[in-house]
């Protein structure tokens, strides 16, 4: 391929962007996993990544993508045959069901249209009408990144509550980690899921669970068989003692990228993405697209995907304005292959990194004979413009 110059704007909903800070502290020198200071760097580590999840709980940190704490969760916390509540509301949710049937679990599944977030009042029926209490998981996405839903984590365990039913609450927040609001104490999460590809700002390679005291108990009853995933180990992990080699450069970076997140502040933050999700809904809907989260308080922070018109492929879409503009976008995935593009907006981001992005979705539109109305860039210019002295601005 030719040169293109200038950096690509790399607007697909993870990996994200890489602040150079936080790529220069990959790039040292490689530690002794078992000496002093990788056990000091990682104790600190392992202290500092729980606000991020908003627990005081442990996090356990496995040398993996997301996948990998999505089988974790799994194994540790349910026995062979054991029944678990999952949704079709996204190809990551549903993704996530495949897993648990592929791994003999039992899997009921709840389904939308793939335009919302899964209904807490549907959840509340299913497990009111378990009356023997034989769903042990609820296996929930927080941020469906195949289709800009956020789930109401807050309502859905109120739901439960309701039901009286045990079930853990098992969340996904790879997409949603360090760019939306996300609770694991104060929603009675169960494990909370993540990775280091999206919001942490960090290449893939850092698999995180949250773990409740609940879930810890589950683990230490629980009869899959496991061996990497196993939290045993990981709980009595003080630093200095992974069960394997851990990602020892990753975590030079996800010391700097907590940094980076305290020096801007996590509620700021959630702001920024805020500012950034609404001024790319005003794009979308100034061009005269549809946005395929059809319920405004579903919308997610991190991630907007977008309908081409009828007759039109989204992919040839995609693939010109990657090769005319050097921007990747994400794609549309599952059921909403080749009909929806997805532009992240998530991680390290600014005002004027996102008005690039909707300007090369707009050139891209002209250039991809997408009928489509112009300004939608304006609508969202005006937008940010009029929030240029909002909280969560560097001053
Ligand atoms: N869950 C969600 C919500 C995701 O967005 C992704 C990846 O994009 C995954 C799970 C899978 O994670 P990974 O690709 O890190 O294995």
């Amino acid at each position: 391929m030719a040169y293109q110059p200038g950096r690509q704007f790399l607007q697909i909903p993870g990996p994200t962007n890489i602040p150079d800070r936080v790529l220069r502290a990959i790039a040292q020198p490689v530690l002794d996993h078992r000496g002093p200071e990788f056990a000091k760097l990682a104790a600190e580590l392992l202290v500092r990544i729980r606000p991020i999840f908003k627990t005081r709980q442990p996090v356990l940190i496995f040398p993996a993508s997301g996948t990998g704490a999505w089988e974790s969760a799994l194994v540790n916390t349910l026995s062979p045959g054991d029944r678990v509540l999952g949704f079709d509301s996204g190809q990551f949710a549903l993704l996530w069901t495949q897993m648990a049937r592929k791994m003999g679990f039992e899997v009921e599944t709840l389904a939308t249209d793939w335009r919302r977030a899964p209904d807490p009042a549907a959840i509340e029926a299913a497990l009111s009408a378990d009356r023997e209490k034989t769903i042990k998981a609820v296996l929930l996405v927080h941020n469906e990144t195949a289709n800009g839903c956020m789930s109401r984590v807050a309502e859905i365990r109120a739901a439960m509550d309701r039901a009286h039913h045990p079930a853990l609450l098992l969340v996904d927040t790879i997409s949603s980690l360090g760019s939306a609001d996300f609770r694991m104490d104060e929603w009675g999460v169960d494990v909370a899921i993540g990775g280091s590809q999206k919001g942490l700002m960090l290449p893939a390679g850092l698999a995180f669970c949250g773990v409740s005291e609940k879930a810890i108990a589950a683990s230490k009853q629980a009869k899959s068989p496991r061996c990497f995933w196993d939290w045993e180990p990981l709980l009595a992990n003080t630093g200095g003692n992974f069960p394997y080699t851990p990602a020892c450069n990753l975590f030079f970076g996800l010391r700097e990228a907590l940094d980076l997140i305290d020096a801007e502040g996590l509620e700021n933050i959630f702001t920024r993405h805020a500012r950034h999700a609404e001024a790319t809904r005003r794009a979308i809907r100034g061009w005269g697209l549809e946005i395929v989260c059809a319920e405004p308080r579903d919308y997610s922070q991190s991630i907007t995907a977008a309908f081409m018109p009828d007759g039109h492929s989204a992919d040839s879409f995609r693939k010109l304005v990657l090769e005319r503009f050097n921007m990747p976008l994400g794609a549309g995935l599952g059921r909403l292959a080749d009909k929806a593009f997805r532009i992240g907006h998530l991680g390290d981001t600014n005002d004027l990194m996102l008005g690039g992005t909707l300007f090369g979705v707009e050139m891209g539109l002209v250039a991809a004979n997408v009928p489509h109305n112009a300004g939608g860039v304006m609508a969202a210019l005006s937008y940010l413009a009029e929030r240029s002295g909002e909280a969560g601005r560097i001053a």
